[in-house]
């Protein structure tokens, strides 16, 4: 087990109560990227909606989500995963953003992630819209593409909107496959559903490779079979996470900007990120939390226990490549 400095720890909730004090990422040290060097793990913030399609809101997902994330706390209840005495983990605080321009976002993003991963700093994201995950991969996966676990509704391999608009949520990873960032013979999508704008939607990440388990199929495998079929796509090389909350049914999160009924529950999502443990994991998302759709905060709420379970897959897969 790592040596981890106090100064890594989250604030005890017996020494400051949860409710009190300044808002980070479970309660972590808020510590600028430039100055992270012993960090293992940031936690990050993307405030960024504008690749949204139709309801926006997901840029103020990481300042709810930091809000919510106080009640998060050390050990995993079922895995026994204590993430914060394997890693020196960090809030690195918000990318940069421009909320008018999505081309100097997409740098803005890129050049942020640049620097974590230069720190040797592996990222746990909160967004944003899903149009995050391209400018954070064109950081990550410099050296290759690498596979990908994805939780969504949807495949968002969609080419264009409104005629030649290529980035959007709807696109990232079209763009992440065309641009050599994933490797669409080791991505599964799971959850997939929903009306699409053309029955020929489907057919560009089919061809590419991806293995696509829509709610359907799902359903029909059942929670282990899914699991086992993910970890045979993605196989032992290096692998991302992106969990876009509309993959679960709108039940469990409402707050988000294109729901989705007949979705996944959160028990089962939480099942199936725990299934994921001891993949060569390289970094993760949770996207698409839209605080003004989400007056109670659940789906904040669900957001960070989603990502205090990939939290604990990071932590622990560090730990192991250190031995
Ligand atoms: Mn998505
Ligand atoms: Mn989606």
């Amino acid at each position: 087990m790592a040596n981890i400095p106090k100064s890594y720890q989250p604030i005890p909730g017996d020494e400051l109560p949860r409710f009190a004090g300044i808002a980070t990422f479970m309660r972590l040290p808020h510590i600028a990227a430039t100055e992270a060097d012993e960090v293992d793990i940031g936690l990050i913030g993307v405030p960024w909606d504008g690749g949204t399609t139709n309801r926006a809101g997901a840029r103020h997902g990481p300042r709810q989500i930091r809000d919510l994330s106080t009640m998060a706390r050390n050990a995993h209840h079922a895995t026994g995963i204590t993430p914060f005495e394997l890693c020196n983990c960090a809030d690195l605080g918000d990318t940069p953003v421009n909320p008018v321009d999505i081309e100097d976002t997409l740098k803005r993003v890129e050049d942020f992630y640049a620097q974590v991963v230069k720190q040797g700093i592996v990222p746990l994201t909160a967004g944003g819209d899903h149009l995050i995950t391209l400018p954070i991969m064109r950081a990550l996966c410099r050296d290759g593409p690498v596979g990908m676990v994805h939780f969504d509704a949807h495949t968002d391999t969609l080419d264009r909107y409104f005629g030649e608009s290529k980035y959007t949520h709807g696109t990232p990873f079209r763009r992440a496959i065309e641009e050599g960032l994933l490797d669409p013979e080791r991505t599964v999508q799971i959850g997939i559903r929903g009306a699409l704008y053309s029955s020929s939607d489907k057919d560009w990440g089919l061809e590419q490779g991806i293995r696509v388990i829509e709610i359907e199929e799902y359903n029909e495998l059942g929670i282990n079979a899914v699991i086992a079929e993910a970890r045979r796509v993605v196989g032992d090389a290096k692998a991302y996470v992106s969990f876009d909350v509309d993959a679960l049914d709108p039940v469990y999160a409402p707050g988000t900007g294109t729901p989705e009924i007949g979705g996944i529950t959160t028990y089962d999502a939480q099942r199936m990120l725990r299934g994921l443990r001891g993949l060569n994991l390289i970094g993760g998302d949770v996207v698409e939390v839209s605080p003004p759709f989400d007056p109670s905060g659940n789906t904040a709420l669900v957001a960070v226990t989603m990502m205090f379970e990939i939290l604990c897959l990071l932590a622990e897969i560090i730990d192991q490549r250190r031995a």
